[in-house]
Order: C-alpha cells, then structure tokens, then sequence
C-alpha cells in the first residue's frame, strides 16, 4: 500500500459499516446471471453498471435500496450467497483492510429466490470463516432485521439469525426509518442481547436525534449505524461523548442518499471536533462505486477533515470493534509489523 497522510500505517485499517449484499461483485452478478438465465436490466459490465451505480445521487433512500435488486437477483441459491461472502472478505483483501464488520439482512438475501434464511446465514458464514483461513483477513458477521418487513417477519428473521448465534458478532435493524420506528422492534432486541449480541442501529440518517435516542434507550445500542443528526441535540451529544457511543459514519453514502447535499456540507468535520467517537465506513461499495481508501483519501478530503481527523477516525474504529481487548491489541501489533 502507499503512504498517505490520511491514513495512519500504525493502525489497522477497518470497516464497520459494510452492506455484505451491497458490496457484491458486479463481475460477479453478470457471470452468474449468464450462467442461470437470471434478467438483469444489462448483460455487460459498462451497461449494467448505472442500472446499481450512483452517480451523483439517487433520487430516494427507496431508490438507493431499490439498486440492491440487482445485486440480489443472483442469490438463486446457498452456494452463490456464500460465494458473494467470500469475495467478501477477498475484496477487503485488496483494499489493504485488517478488520471487518460485513452485515447483511438474511431474509433480504433469502427473498428474490425463496430460499430459507437460516441457511442464507450459514452460507454466509462459511464463506467468510473460509476466506478469513486464506487471506488472513479478520471478518465478523452482524445480523440485520430489516425493519421495513413487519415486525412479526422480523421474529422469523432473527430466528434465522439465533439459528447460527455463534457465527454473529451484533445485530442491527437497517431499513425504512421513518416509516418503521425503532420503538416497534424493543422485543426483538431484547431477544438478541439476551442471546449475547451487541447492538448497533441504523439511525439519525434520515431521522433526527430522536431516533438515536430510541435506538440507544429502546433496543440497547452501543453503537450507532450513521447518527450525522445527532448534532441537531446537543444532550445527545454530551451523552454519545460521555458513554463511548460509536458512531459509524459513511460519508459518500449519505450524499448518494441524499441526507447531506455535497462533499463540504457533511458534518464527519464537526461531529470528530465535538469529540465524538466516530469512524469511516463504506457502507454499500458497490452501489456508491467505492471502496474504503475512498472514504478516507477522498470523500473526507472533500468533507474538509484533515490528516489528524482521518487518522483519529481510524483509532476511533479499533476502539469500536465489537472485539476484546486482546484481538484489539493483536490487530494493533499486527499493524505495526507490516
Ligand atoms: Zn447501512
């Protein structure tokens, strides 16, 4: 890897945020289209790509979701899903990554083809405890409820989910915000954390400060799936800051969604000058057309953080990885020598 300034060769480089399903392949999608007869909207790479790639921005967070069915359209069965997770890891590889969080919804994944969901989650985890054995990569899996299925699906999702407990780090509820509000899914997380899973919650993307609050008050979360609107309260602020509440936060992500307008307007500059814990994610790579040394030497330059940002933002990870403190400390170590 080359030196840059953004990036701190002392500390491992990490992902939390990664849509398992929204990194996939587009090689991939295309080859195994062709193989099964699967109708995509185009056959080659250059056609295909604006059908799942952002360009600017989409014009809903529906629209931005809607890209998935692409991606999706190839999960025709168990062996493709574990496939896609083992490209996965093979990817973050490539990207000079050390650590990553990969969350997919099962049912999501399961959906399109009618498969069964717990072995969408098996699959999964083999292919990442597969491509950890041979590329030394480190991979956790988090379990997402997708809270724009019903609440009872969701029961269903996370006995998938518990189904392979041991193969799960977290879980995370991802989906419509606005139209599903945390409050419904209290049980659901009660459950998972009962089954000894951390909790992190996509919330304060779309809605405001009041979401994060419930995700952290009603369903537990320790950490926080975007919460760029946790600026709007300064309680809140205080409360992030004081409790080590992480925020993952996913620059190129929340512009292709349309959340913050442009490169200079998004907040990752003032929620790290508030002291918050905060990192930088990628979210969906495929969709947004990037990868993580985007985030870090291009989207945050445009964003107006500095190298000391940047490289606070990469501490920031270690500290939030849902790891001991002994793999933390391996990780670091593992930096330092290479
Ligand atoms: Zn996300």
């Amino acid at each position: 890897m080359n030196d840059t300034p953004w990036i701190d060769p002392g500390l491992p480089l990490i992902d939390l945020h990664r849509h398992l399903d929204g990194a996939i392949r587009l090689e991939t999608v295309i080859e195994v289209a062709e193989q099964q007869g699967i109708a995509l909207p185009a056959h080659d790479l250059e056609s295909l790509r604006p059908h799942v790639v952002v360009d600017g921005k989409a014009a809903s967070l529906m629209d931005f979701v809607g890209r998935f069915r692409w991606l999706t359209a190839i999960l025709h069965d168990l062996d493709t899903c574990r496939r896609v997770a083992y490209e996965n890891v093979e990817d973050a590889k490539r990207e000079g990554i050390a650590y990553i969080e990969l969350r997919f919804s099962p049912w999501f994944m399961a959906d399109t083809h009618g498969l069964d969901p717990a072995g969408v989650v098996e699959a999964v985890a083999d292919g990442i405890v597969a491509a950890e054995r041979e590329t030394g990569v480190r991979a956790q899996m988090i379990g997402i409820m997708s809270r724009t299925y019903d609440t009872e699906t969701c029961h269903r999702e996370l006995d998938a989910l518990l189904a392979h407990r041991d193969h799960l780090v977290a879980v995370d509820l991802a989906g419509d915000e606005q139209k599903f509000p945390a409050s419904r899914f209290a049980e659901h997380f009660r459950r998972a954390r009962d089954a000894g899973l951390a909790v992190t919650v996509h919330a304060g993307e779309v809605e405001g400060p009041e979401s994060v609050w419930a995700a952290i008050r009603e369903l537990g979360a320790t950490r926080i799936g975007h919460g760029i609107r946790s600026l709007e309260d300064p309680t809140l602020v205080d409360y992030l800051r004081e409790h080590r509440i992480g925020l993952e936060v996913n620059i190129t992500s929340n512009i292709h969604i349309g959340v913050v307008d442009d490169y200079p307007d998004h907040p990752a500059g003032r929620i790290l000058d508030a002291g918050l814990l905060a990192n930088l994610n990628t979210d969906d790579p495929a969709i947004s057309g990037i990868d993580l040394r985007h985030e870090y030497e291009v989207a945050a330059v445009a964003a107006g953080l500095t190298p000391a940002m940047t490289r606070q933002a990469q501490a920031n990870a270690l500290e939030m990885a849902f790891l001991s403190a002994d793999e933390k400390r391996k990780l670091k170590e593992g930096a330092r020598t290479m």
